[in-house]
Parts: structure tokens; sequence; C-alpha cells
């Protein structure tokens, strides 16, 4: 058994992006932490690889048809990880095989293991800001009774969480503000937007990551997205939270007391640093990033205002919170839809607002109290805009 100071680490999402950024600060630091749970959607190979470096006592593969490959593998591999299929993930979570949980599965999908993983009371690294969006205080209530901690994993929270670490204690709080790069189609006008490929939107100039999340910043839904999801981590109202353009991607973000301070985090965008912030707390760790050099950057860091005509995402999801209940929900499930659209070339850009626009104005808010209520919007959200895409191609 493994000396009791040593955090078992479920990383939920592991051949992603973040899953990637999480195993290589995890191996860093084998006196005190250990990869115990590795979970992925498909990619069977990718996960087998991933236990051989990492020797977790759990892989979990979320495609049920990719179990038997998952279990052969890892029996051909000599490994005594064992296999189990994603049905088991939530329990997984819940139970004793982790004290840690790096929430990195991408979209709606993440929800049921990161609600499991608030309600048994984990420290919850949450990476996955669609479960947020989707079920905020649902989450937020779960977290809180459950006794779990949450370290956001996203680089604009995970800056105001250091800034605020105690969030209870924000009484002088007066605003937050996200800092944002304005993605790859920063200063270009609406017009010029339509005719952009998939390649074009996923080539994010300062960070590495995955698709879904690079489609989102280049619409600024990601920034969107940030707005709900920093309201509910640190119960702030949607009026008192800015969004600020700052293409150096340095200022991870600010928050501003009454008293007239702002405080800000800066590092280099390498979600490496976040994760040590998560897995380390209330130590700091190593991460493998190198510390920031400003004459070496460029000597500048600039700030303007987002643009919201070309990028009518952000305000979307502003009215979106503001409208409460279900929108959220409707939202980010329609903009799921729309970037799987646009990724798999059946609609342009455009359409990923307007898709989403659509869904909205078809399906306005309702009170959502239950996690049955919040499900079944998920779904008639989904359902029209998938039936919408036609229209919209
Ligand atoms: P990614 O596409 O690189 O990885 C997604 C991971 O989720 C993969 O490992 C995939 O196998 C897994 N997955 C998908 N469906 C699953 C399922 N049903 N069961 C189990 N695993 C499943 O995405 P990413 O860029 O790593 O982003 C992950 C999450 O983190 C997203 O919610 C994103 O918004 C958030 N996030 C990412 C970054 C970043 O820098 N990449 C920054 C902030 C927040
Ligand atoms: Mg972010």
């Amino acid at each position: 058994s493994t000396a009791p100071d040593i955090r078992e680490v479920a990383v939920l999402g592991a051949t992603g992006s973040i899953g990637g950024s999480a195993l290589d600060v995890i191996a860093r630091h084998p006196d005190r932490l250990r990869a115990s749970v590795l979970a992925a959607g498909r990619n069977v190979e990718a996960l087998i690889a991933l236990c051989r470096r990492h020797r977790p006592r759990h892989a979990v593969i979320g495609d049920a048809a990719a179990f038997p490959a998952l279990r052969d593998g890892l029996r051909a591999a000599g490994l005594d990880t064992r296999a189990h299929p994603g049905s088991e993930l939530d329990a997984l979570v819940a139970g004793d095989a982790c004290d840690t949980v790096v929430a990195a599965i991408v979209g709606a999908a993440g929800l049921p293991s990161t609600l499991a993983a608030a309600r048994a009371g984990k420290r919850l690294l949450l990476a996955n800001k669609e479960s947020l969006v989707l079920a905020g205080e649902l989450l937020m209530r779960a977290a809180h009774e459950g006794g779990a901690s949450i370290v956001p994993i996203d680089s604009e929270h995970n800056a105001i969480f250091q800034c605020l670490p105690d969030a209870h204690a924000h009484g002088g709080l007066r605003r937050i503000v996200l800092t944002a790069s304005g993605g790859p189609f920063r200063g270009r006008d609406r017009a010029s937007l339509a005719a952009v490929t998939p390649e074009q939107a996923v080539a994010h100039p300062k960070w590495s990551m995955g698709p879904k999340i690079s489609v989102d910043s280049a619409t600024l839904m990601n920034k969107g997205l940030e707005v709900i999801e920093a309201h509910h981590l640190f119960d702030t109202p949607g009026e008192r939270i800015d969004v600020l353009v700052h293409p150096q991607s340095l200022v991870h973000s600010l928050v501003e007391f009454v008293d007239g301070s702002t405080l800000a985090q800066l590092g280099l965008p390498d979600m490496r640093t976040a994760l040590a912030v998560g897995l380390g707390w209330p130590e700091r760790i190593e991460s493998g990033v190198s510390g920031l050099d400003l004459l070496a950057q460029g000597g500048r860091l600039d700030f303007e205002a987002p643009d919201l005509e070309a990028f009518p995402c952000l305000r979307l999801a502003f009215d979106a919170l503001a409208a409460g209940g279900t929108a959220p929900a409707t939202l980010n499930a329609a903009n799921e839809v729309a970037v799987s659209a646009f990724l798999q070339r059946q609609v342009g850009f455009l359409s990923i607002p307007a898709l989403v626009e659509d869904t909205l104005a078809a399906h306005p808010a309702a009170a959502a109290g239950t996690l049955d209520v919040l499900a079944e919007a998920d779904r008639q959200a989904r359902r029209h805009a998938e039936a919408a895409i036609a229209r919209f191609a």
C-alpha cells in the first residue's frame, strides 16, 4: 500500500490535452502523486500506452464496444491495471481508488463523473467547464454538501482562485476581469469569418488544446462559457464579470477589490501551471513550466475590448446567464452540436452562433431545480440544433 501522504489521482480524459498535461505534472512527483485511475473516451491504443507508462490501478474506456480491446490489450501488455467499461466510471471516481479527480472529459459527457467526484467529497480539479455551465448550481451544492474542494483548471479561473484562495471571504470583491486571447480570428470583421475552415479555427495562437475548446476560443463561446463558470465558482453575478482581450495570454485574469486594489496572476500559457496548483494545493510544486520573462516575451501587455459583433457567442452566453434556469444548458448543448457540425464541415463558422441563437429562441429559459430538468433541456436543445443544421448549411 502507498504512504498516506501520496495523493491518488484519477485523470478523466487522460488521452486529451489536459489529461496529458496532468500526467506530465504527476510523473514529476512520484513522492507525492500517483495516477491511480485513467479514463478515456474511445482511443484504446492511447489509453494502453498511458497505462504502460503510469501503471494505474484502473483504466476506463467510455465506448462500450472498446472495452474488450482494453481488457485484452492490458493483459497482453502484462499490466495488472484493471479494465472497466464507462458504466463503472462514476463508482470508481466516488470510491477509494482516488482522493483527487482531474475532471477533463470534454463536454456535457463529463457531468456524471464530475458530479460523482463532488458528491464523494474529492479534491476536484475541474477542467470540464461544460458541467458547470450545464448544472453549475447543482454541482456547487453537491461539492459543498459532499465536502469536495474545487480547484478550477481553466487558466482564468485558476488565476482568480490564486488571487482569491478563500472563496468564502470575498466580501470585498468588486469585479472579476476574465482575460481572453481573442483566438485565431482576433481583429477580423464578421463578413471575413464566413469562409474560415476548421483547420484555421483550431490553430490557436497561444494555447494547444483539444478541437472543441479550440473552436470555442475562435468563436469566443469559450469566454462566454467561462463567464458562466466564473459566476458559479466565485458566486458572482454576470454584471460584475468583465471580459478583456489580452493577445499575449500572459495575464490569466484579474480580480478587483472595493479598496481599488487589482490582483492578477501571470505566467506562460501552459496548463501545467494550473494543474500543479491543483495537484499540490496548498503547497506549490514544480510543474515543468519556466517562469515568466516579460522582456523576452516582447516587453508589453496589451488589452482591448472584445468585438461582440464579429463574435456574438460571447453576448449569447451573457444573455443565457442573465436568463438563468435552463438557458445555459440550452446554450451549451446547442454549441456542442454546432461545433461538431462545423468540425465535420456541415456548417460554416458563422452558423455556430446562428444555431445557438436559433435554439435559445425556440427553447426559452425555464426554471431548473433538478438534474432531470437540465438533462431534458440539454436533450431538447441537441435535438433542435441537430434538426436545424440542414437549415444553416
Ligand atoms: P481533448 O479533446 O483534448 O480531450 C478530451 C478527453 O475526454 C479525451 O481524453 C477523451 O478521450 C475524453 N472523453 C471524451 N468523451 C468521454 C467519455 N464519454 N468518457 C470518458 N472520456 C471521454 O480536450 P481538452 O482540450 O483536454 O479539454 C478537456 C476539458 O477541459 C474541456 O471541458 C475543456 O473545455 C477544458 N479545458 C481545456 C483546456 C486546455 O488547455 N485544453 C483549458 C481549459 C479548460
Ligand atoms: Mg480558459
